[in-house]
């Protein structure tokens, strides 16, 4: 209750005792109640102060009453001018006064007081009924609180991390840097989003860190930002909520931007992917000693070099002594003597034993690094296996030494030459087919020992192959020995390309063919011989086959008369002959029967290779129609089977004669045991007909294949089985006239097959 209205309560008469009261009262008020009259004339008193006035202002109630000046000549020079603003405003507007302002003691001290005041308009006055008391204290510690609040808003405006409090999905505040890392303009920009636009709902962990910070008020964790243009990264929060006096809650969230690290922790796990794919791909393993610390640390690919699965053991210099071959644990000693060495390199190859017992090669380097007093500080190495390389060096040695031994030791003579150096290397062979030693023959060159006449030979092929344009040639050309005869020799030059390709060195190859051109020479005189004893033995033939014929033809003649007048005794004086001469003249007719048929074989033999030849297409399943019929008297129970059979180029009545010849002696050499059957079949091959006549009778004993198509080779008596011997000369003749071979394939007792081929 303001004090004015409590005086206004009291009445005149009761004035005296009721100021005494209020006076008593007062008193024991820790500040100070007091009535000040400003005049409209401008003068001023304190018709009231209360007792606190002289512990606030030094100054008894009497003497402020006395004169109210002094009051105001203890405000602070930097308050007054706002406290008289104060009384103004209060004056004109009839408003309170409340204000806060300082005093300056006499020592110097500082004391803010509060002012509190109502003003009351009298007639010719304003009168405040006040209160004021000390208030330094209150005020010292909020100005504490306003320093450090400032102090602490600075750090989190110059903070790089993010700071942002929200209440009820509204950002309240947020410092430059969340500003910045949300991608925002401003505070205003980042408040037209609501708090829950800044981080992805549907990232578990911020489900999981909200679910922490309802139980514990605070909790730090990854979550994912939501920039303002969409994009999202990783961050850190710290977030912890506090409870307002209305019960609602605040959050204060720290942020702090993790997209570089994830970038960069991508990158790094990017890179140490793309080494162990490179050391994978290289089979080549690092690994790593840290003196300091005496831990070892290996790459995926030393495990797998090691046959282990990555990772599998923790590594230390015990397992990888394990693996070593037995052959090779005095390296333990090398490796380990190395920094006492203060060695920087090592590098040395060794066998070991992989987890699976396959022995490899491995190769393996090391880099030593020293602090600034030479202690070690740590060993970096990469270890490759090597055994495929180390098999291949074993392998090309190898077949250099088996090179050297065939270029050595080889029967030819054999050379390489550079076009510039001349002659680089030069065997055994070639020396002494020249008759040079080696030395001697290195000094010269092809030219030199090359006969003169041959000098341009073989040119124009080596302009060739320099150009590419041929990868070698031959040429036989003389050389000079150095006894000065010549040699015959057959060479073969090739080039070798270097790695670019180009020419770069020749190989020549040189045989001695010296005596190959004499036996080549011999040859061809035994050739040029062997072909004039062919044309005279065709000549020969021929001969024979005219006089054969003549003679067959001529010798009927005379064989006809012997036979008809054979016919003429025995008809005219028979009935004189005793059974004796008739039994002779019955001999000599049956002589000259057999001599008639044997003259017409033979007429028939000849013929075979007089015939012109006249080749067309013949059907040969009508030549065995044909032959069918022929043969139709001598058929009795036999069967002839023929299918299938081909058209061939030949010369007719020829293969007409062939066919009744193979069939019939098929007819006539029948088993008596069983019916006849003749199959004639064909078989059709690359440029061939292969024909085939097969029957089932007596067969022939494999001693004869060859004989029987001798002429005038016959098997049996002509009391079994009539014949000449001729047929089956007549068919070989028949056959190789037409370019083709006849064979038989035969079993006794079984059957026999006459085989012969016709070219297509
Ligand atoms: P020829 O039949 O007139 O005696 P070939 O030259 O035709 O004369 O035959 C020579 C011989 O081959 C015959 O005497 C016979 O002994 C034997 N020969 C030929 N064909 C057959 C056959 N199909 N089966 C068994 N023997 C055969």
């Amino acid at each position: 209750m303001g004090i004015s209205s409590l005086i206004d309560k009291t009445n005149a008469s009761s004035t005296a005792i009721e100021l005494q009261l209020l006076q008593k009262l007062f008193k024991n008020v820790p500040g100070v109640v007091y009535q000040f009259q400003l005049f409209d004339d401008g003068t001023f008193c304190f018709p009231h102060v209360s007792n606190g006035a002289v512990s606030l202002f030094g100054y008894t109630t009497e003497e402020i009453m006395m004169d109210a000046s002094k009051i105001f000549s203890k405000i602070h020079p930097g308050d007054r001018e706002s406290f008289y603003r104060a009384r103004k405003v209060s004056q004109k507007e009839l408003l309170n006064i409340n204000i806060d302002i300082r005093l300056v003691s006499d020592g110097n001290n500082i004391k803010w007081i509060n002012v509190n005041s109502t003003p009351e308009r009298l007639s010719d006055s304003m009168i405040w009924h006040g209160y004021i008391h000390e208030i330094t204290e209150e005020k010292e510690k909020e100005l504490l609180l306003l320093e450090s609040e400032g102090r602490y808003r600075n750090i989190i405006e110059s903070s790089l991390n993010g700071f942002v409090i929200g209440k009820d999905a509204v950002v309240l505040d947020a410092n430059d840097a969340a500003i910045r890392m949300f991608g925002y303009e401003s505070l205003e920009d980042m408040q037209l989003a609501t708090r829950e636009g800044l981080l992805d709902h549907d990232d578990p962990r911020l489900m999981e860190l909200r679910r922490i910070r309802a139980i514990a008020g605070k909790v730090n964790g990854e979550v994912t930002g939501i920039k303002k243009d969409g994009e999202r990264f990783n961050c850190f929060m710290s977030s912890t909520q506090i409870q307002e006096p209305d019960g609602t809650f605040q959050s204060m969230n720290f942020f702090i931007d993790l997209s570089e690290r994830t970038k960069a922790e991508e990158r790094l796990a990017k890179s140490q992917q793309l080494l162990s794919q490179a050391e994978a791909i290289a089979h080549i393993g690092s690994s790593e000693v840290d003196y300091k610390t005496g831990k070892f640390l290996w790459s995926d690919e030393f495990y797998r070099i090691h046959g282990l699965e990555p990772n599998c053991y923790e590594p230390t210099p015990e397992i990888s002594e394990r693996f070593l071959h037995p052959e090779e644990k005095y390296k333990v000693e090398i490796f380990n003597e190395a920094p006492l060495k203060k060695l920087d390199f090592l590098e040395f190859d060794s066998k070991i034993i992989r987890a699976d017992g396959v022995v490899r090669e491995v190769s393996s380097s090391w880099k030593l690094i020293y602090d600034a007093d030479g202690c070690p500080l740590k060993m970096y190495g990469v270890v490759q296996d090597i055994t495929e390389k180390k098999q291949l060096e074993v392998a090309l040695k190898l077949s250099e030494e088996q090179f050297r031994g065939a270029f050595e030791y080889s029967a030819m003579g054999i050379a390489i030459a550079d076009s510039f150096k001349g002659w680089i290397f030069i065997n055994d062979s070639l020396c002494n087919m020249l008759g040079y030693s080696r030395e001697e023959l290195l000094k010269l060159s092809f030219q030199k020992v090359t006969h003169p006449d041959d000098l341009e030979l073989g040119l124009k092929y080596l302009i060739e192959l320099e150009e590419g344009r041929r990868d070698f040639y031959k040429i036989e050309k003389r050389y000079l020995h150095k006894d000065g005869s010549i040699i015959w020799v057959m060479v073969i030059v090739s080039m070798i390309k270097n790695k670019d390709g180009k020419p770069h060195q020749f190989v020549a190859q040189v045989e001695n063919i010296s005596q190959r051109e004499e036996q080549d020479r011999v040859l061809e005189e035994l050739n040029e011989q062997l072909a004039i004893r062919a044309q005279e033995l065709l000549d020969s033939n021929k001969e024979l086959e005219r006089f054969a014929y003549v003679a067959s033809h001529d010798l009927q003649e005379p064989l006809r008369m012997v036979a008809s007048f054979l016919q003429l005794l025995e008809k005219k004086y028979g009935h004189q002959l005793d059974d004796k001469a008739k039994e002779y003249i019955g001999y000599a007719a049956g002589g000259a029967k057999r001599m008639k048929e044997l003259i017409l074989d033979m007429l028939e033999y000849s013929r075979v290779s007089s015939v012109a030849i006249q080749y067309e297409n013949v059907d040969l399943n009508r030549i065995v129609g044909d032959v069918q019929l022929n043969l139709l008297p001598i058929l009795e129970n036999a069967t002839i089977i023929a299918s299938g059979l081909p058209t061939v180029s030949g010369i007719r009545s020829q293969l007409s004669q062939l066919l009744q010849n193979l069939i019939g002696n098929a007819l006539k050499y029948k088993s008596t045991e069983r019916n006849a059957i003749v199959e004639i079949t064909a078989i059709e091959k690359q440029k061939e007909w292969e024909i085939s006549v097969m029957d089932n009778g007596i067969g022939i004993d494999a001693q004869h294949f060859e004989k029987i198509f001798v002429i005038f080779q016959r098997l049996h008596n002509k009391n079994d089985y009539s014949g000449t011997g001729i047929g089956l000369a007549i068919c070989k003749k028949i056959v190789e006239k037409h370019g083709g071979r006849i064979w038989v394939e035969s079993e006794a007792d079984k059957g026999s097959s006459f085989i012969f081929t016709i070219p297509k």
